[in-house]
């Protein structure tokens, strides 16, 4: 294998949404608002529905009083990781390159990335339409190829924007995050992709918070420890071989 160095000049990362930036899962708390939703969340995870027939299941039950301003705002009294700023800044003051990736949707995505001071961070997730009836989820995403259970596939994000020798960061958080994660050269990992990674024995590092993050990350870049992983540059390749 090449023993070449990496920098932040080679790095390219992506980010979860929900549970990972933010401290709860907006997915499922914008529409518990509004409606119990534990008989659907029970067949999603008995694999009775599909992640967007799920979606359409709860966007359909929506009342009319669930406009696209009442979900923003529902949104802005969300908690971030007090820490997601500081990463922010550090990400653009280096220019190294920030992506959102989510199974979530665009409407409560974008109001608190705004407040986040991440207005350009571009994001890949699910979007909702709003019209005359009740909103229409859509799935820019959503993917054949790919094994995931995900109505937007977060490989296939990473595969989009990477150049085939980056240094690929992954954080996360949960299931959706699977996928991506496995083509990921560094991981930083909590709850359900930790317990996932450790069962798979997929290197990663551990973190609560984007203060740990960061201070990772630094030490990487400053001690030249930027390594790709071998077993996610097969899958990139095995991946861009199949698409
Ligand atoms: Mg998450
Ligand atoms: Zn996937």
């Amino acid at each position: 294998m090449e023993r070449r160095t990496y920098t932040k000049e080679d790095l390219l990362i992506f980010c979860d949404f929900d549970g990972t930036i933010t401290r709860r899962d907006l997915g499922d708390e914008v529409f518990r608002q509004y409606m119990p939703i534990g008989t659907l969340q029970r067949q999603l995870l008995g694999r009775e529905l599909t992640i967007d027939a799920y979606w359409r299941s709860l966007c359909a039950a929506l009342p009319a009083t669930a406009t696209e301003e009442a979900l923003r705002s529902f949104a802005l009294a969300e908690e971030t990781d007090p820490y997601f700023r500081p990463f922010v800044e550090f990400c653009r003051e280096n220019s190294v390159p920030l992506h959102v990736v989510s199974d979530g949707f665009d409407v409560y995505i974008t109001p608190l990335l705004q407040r986040e001071g991440a207005a350009e961070v571009p994001r890949f997730c699910n979007r909702l339409v709003f019209g005359h009836n009740t909103p229409e989820p859509i799935f820019p995403l959503a993917s054949e190829s790919c094994s995931c259970f995900c109505a937007s596939c977060k490989r296939n994000a990473v595969l989009s924007v990477s150049a085939t020798d980056s240094i690929i960061v992954f954080i996360g958080d949960g299931y959706s995050d699977f996928c991506a994660a496995e083509h990921a050269d560094v991981i930083f990992a909590k709850a359900a992709l930790a317990a996932h990674c450790t069962r798979h024995r997929i290197p990663h590092h551990p973190f609560h918070t984007f203060f740990d993050v960061l201070r990772i990350l630094k030490k990487l870049i400053n001690e030249h420890a930027l390594r790709p992983r071998h077993q996610a540059r097969l899958r990139r390749k095995e991946a861009f071989e199949t698409e």
